[in-house]
């Protein structure tokens, strides 16, 4: 029997990318054919990182991992998961306060568009690692190198006017 070609997307604002991204983008993509990181760009107040210097950090890194794709989206994660022929939406989770929000955001998801998620529990060291509280730790000095890869961190100072 011939198996249809799996792609996933695994969606997200990105901003920026965590090793616990990372860790969760290395154990999905082996059970996909291919797999889409596809950064939101939905305005944000808080943001730190453009779109498109997200969507060029994340390619650098992950431009060894064979089968994974970056691209930025706008609208409808289900809409763009359509447009790119994915039928999964991959999500991390960390701990018992995301699981709640992410199975709402799933079964809606399932329910306006037919589309499965599947969860990836992220490896314990990650399991407070997030974006708004690495932006927040390091804009008031804070050292957060080792919940984020070094590229991430360079560009993180950069934009911090550190370096
Ligand atoms: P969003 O704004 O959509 O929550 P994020 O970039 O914060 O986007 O997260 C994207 C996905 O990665 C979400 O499923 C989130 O739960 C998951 N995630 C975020 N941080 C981690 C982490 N440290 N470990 C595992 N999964 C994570």
């Amino acid at each position: 029997m011939t198996r249809k070609y799996v792609r996933a997307v695994f969606p997200g604002s990105f901003d920026p990318i965590t090793n616990g991204h990372l860790d969760v983008l290395k154990r999905g993509v082996a059970l996909f054919d291919d797999l889409i990181i596809a950064v939101g760009r939905s305005a944000v107040k808080n943001s730190l990182f453009t779109p498109d210097e997200r969507v060029d950090m994340i390619k650098e890194l992950v431009k060894d991992i064979p089968g994974v794709l970056v691209e930025s989206f706008s609208g409808l994660t289900v809409e763009y998961a359509a447009s790119k022929g994915a039928s999964v939406i991959l999500r991390g989770l960390r701990n018992l306060t995301d699981v709640q929000y992410e199975f709402q955001l799933a079964l809606t998801n399932r329910s306006v568009a037919g589309i499965e998620t599947v969860f990836i529990m992220t490896a314990e060291e990650y399991g407070f690692t997030s974006s708004t509280l690495i932006r927040e730790v390091a804009t008031l000095g804070g050292d957060v190198s080792k919940l984020i890869p070094p590229l991430v961190f360079d560009r993180l100072q950069h934009k911090l006017g550190r370096l």
